[in-house]
């Protein structure tokens, strides 16, 4: 009788306290490529989440008519629907630029100023240690979250951010595109979601579309193989508690 009593107990201790979310990513599709099943459930058990991309993708079009400002707009727009489509309550561009993130001072101390404004529990980024992760934005950004989510609970890190405010703990890190995971979340009934939110970027996915849904699948099939679910997302998850 007393074990069950004191996971239970335990359960409700912990789950309230973890129930906003900050999904930090180079460029609109990121969250979908890397974990969008994993939000669409959270989205659906309650969890608040928040979207912030730090560029709009810009470069993201090999078609010569576009212009990088036209590239933008059509991003940002698809990525508004795919986050829409798994219940995100917000998102918010930065605009740096595209192919060109750097893991700034200035750059954490944005960050560092959007986390102690939002106060997420938990932040979601990309595995900026990931062994051969050619894509500098992807490192810089996911570098750059993790420094200013430890920047954020720091009193004497950007001081002139704490006039009215107190510094902020975030509990958990999540790391997507990572080859160390230790924690996989069950999406098997989600993964309908993230197919779903992924062809809204249609910009990314046209010339894929075909056999998108089935490289979706295949990839969290995989992941959920070992673990006992028919599909997963694998993280490589950080407790900062
Ligand atoms: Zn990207």
């Amino acid at each position: 009788m007393e074990k069950p009593q004191e996971a239970t107990t335990q359960q409700q201790t912990q789950e309230p306290e973890l129930r906003t979310v900050l999904v930090i990513g180079a460029h609109p599709d990121d969250p979908e490529f890397g974990c969008a099943a994993t939000i669409a459930k959270w989205a659906a058990e309650g969890k608040i989440i928040d979207y912030v991309l730090l560029t709009s993708g810009d470069k993201g079009s090999h078609d010569p008519t576009l212009r990088p400002g036209q590239v933008a707009a059509q991003r940002e727009e698809e990525q508004r629907r795919a986050a829409k489509e798994l219940g995100v309550r917000s998102v918010r561009f930065l605009h740096y630029a595209d192919g060109m993130l750097e893991n700034t001072m200035e750059l954490r101390r944005t960050l560092c100023g959007i986390i102690r404004e939002m106060e997420p529990d938990i932040l979601v980024t990309i595995d900026p240690w990931r062994r051969y992760q050619l894509h500098p934005d992807h490192r810089a950004a996911g570098q750059a979250a993790i420094d200013a989510a430890w920047a954020a609970r720091e009193w004497y890190l950007f001081p002139e951010q704490l006039l009215d405010k107190e510094p902020w703990r975030v509990k958990e890190i999540y790391l997507f595109w990572t080859d160390s995971p230790d924690y996989w979340e069950d999406v098997t009934s989600s993964i309908d979601r993230r197919i779903a939110a992924l062809k809204h970027h249609y910009s990314q996915v046209n010339r894929r579309l075909d056999t998108l849904e089935e490289r979706i699948r295949q990839a969290a099939a995989e992941a959920g193989k070992e673990h006992g679910y028919e599909y997963a997302e694998g993280f490589k998850r950080i407790k900062l508690r």
